[in-house]
């Protein structure tokens, strides 16, 4: 399939990028570099360009016949969208609007779209089904809430084929350790983790540490960026003409902050000292997915299961690349 892949610079984007590469898809990347990196990117693949740009879109499509789009380009850290919503809305959810555009006058109607288990909210049950109620807690969620029922309707009133995959926390870094996670500023836990072994950081911050979990710290649901990838592929060979899959992508696993930081202090052999803070806003306890009818839709089994392999997966990027894709 020839395969347009939003955000494939980016950190998921980039390793479902080389995947669909490998299963012999002619696959290009559409990206503005704003979060992505062109050396994440095969040479010759990027085609460089921002989803507000209307004529740009158009001039895309128009060069080339696209069988399907994997649409990851987006904004995605959740405390800037709550004190800039206005970037959010207008990247997230108008950016996907002039993409869908851009795809119904070009005839491309199928589509594998990033959620998040940020639609979730505050969930009232753990593990989470994807019959629980989405009811988010910060802009960040409600954007990707909002493009799963435009891709609903669109697949009702114009036969668009979509699945929208909620992830949970997608970590870890290609096995070849030459693409990795590269988040300017960082705020996510096991690359902050690993850069205190790299002696970056003096320390890693604990928020809260009397959460009702075994140890009192946050517990997550961290899934291999390559599973992503293997989940976003069976997806786009299942994708239907006005059908929708809405699917969790997690391993059905917890782990704690404290989990995670005692893995790594095993990987690193550094001590990683820590200190415990206040609670970060809007952090539920624990957050884990019940990710059987992905695994029943998609006849898809996470390859990592548990912390230590994606910590080791991760400790190997940065361990080569200190500075990211700076080095
Ligand atoms: N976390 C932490 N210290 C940090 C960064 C994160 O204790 O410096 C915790 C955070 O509160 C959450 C977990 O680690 O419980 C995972 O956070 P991350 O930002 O990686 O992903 P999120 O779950 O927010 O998508």
């Amino acid at each position: 399939m020839k395969v347009l892949v939003t955000g494939g610079a980016g950190y998921v984007g980039s390793h479902a990028v080389r995947l669909l590469t490998k299963a012999g898809h002619d696959v290009w990347v559409f990206d503005n570099l704003a979060n992505g990196y062109r050396a994440a990117v095969a040479p010759g693949r990027l085609l460089e360009g921002d989803l507000l740009d209307q004529q740009r879109l158009a001039q895309v499509f128009a060069e080339r016949s696209y069988d399907a789009v994997m649409h990851f380009a987006a904004l995605a850290y959740v405390g800037v969208s709550v004190t800039d919503p206005a970037v959010y809305y207008r990247n997230n959810v108008v950016g996907t609007l002039n993409l869908l555009d851009a795809m119904r006058a070009a005839n491309v109607n199928r589509i594998v779209f990033s959620s998040t288990c940020a639609t979730y909210g505050t969930p009232a049950k753990v593990p989470i089904t994807e019959a629980e109620k989405q009811d988010p807690i910060n802009p960040y969620g409600y954007t990707k809430l909002v493009i799963e029922r435009t891709l609903d309707d669109y697949a009702h009133a114009y036969g668009l084929g979509f699945a929208a995959l909620r992830y949970f926390n997608a970590s870890g870094a290609a096995e070849d350790g030459t693409i990795g996670e590269d988040h300017q500023p960082e705020t996510h836990l096991i690359p902050l983790v690993l850069q205190v072994a790299l002696g970056q950081r003096p320390e890693i911050t604990v928020f809260g540490d009397d959460y009702p979990t075994p140890d009192g710290t946050c517990i997550r649901d961290y899934i291999h960026v390559d599973d992503l990838a293997t989940a976003h592929l069976a997806a786009l060979e299942r994708l239907q003409p006005g059908k929708g899959l809405k699917l969790n992508l997690g391993t059905g696993a917890g782990a704690s902050v404290m989990e995670v930081i005692n893995a790594c202090r095993r990987e690193t052999g550094h001590a990683i000292p820590h200190k415990v803070a206040p609670r970060r806003a809007g952090d539920p306890a624990e957050l884990v997915a019940d990710a059987s009818l992905a695994r029943k839709t998609l006849d898809w089994t996470p390859k990592y299961f548990g912390i230590e392999p994606i910590v080791n997966s991760a400790w190997r990027w940065h361990k080569s690349h200190p500075h990211g894709y700076n080095g």
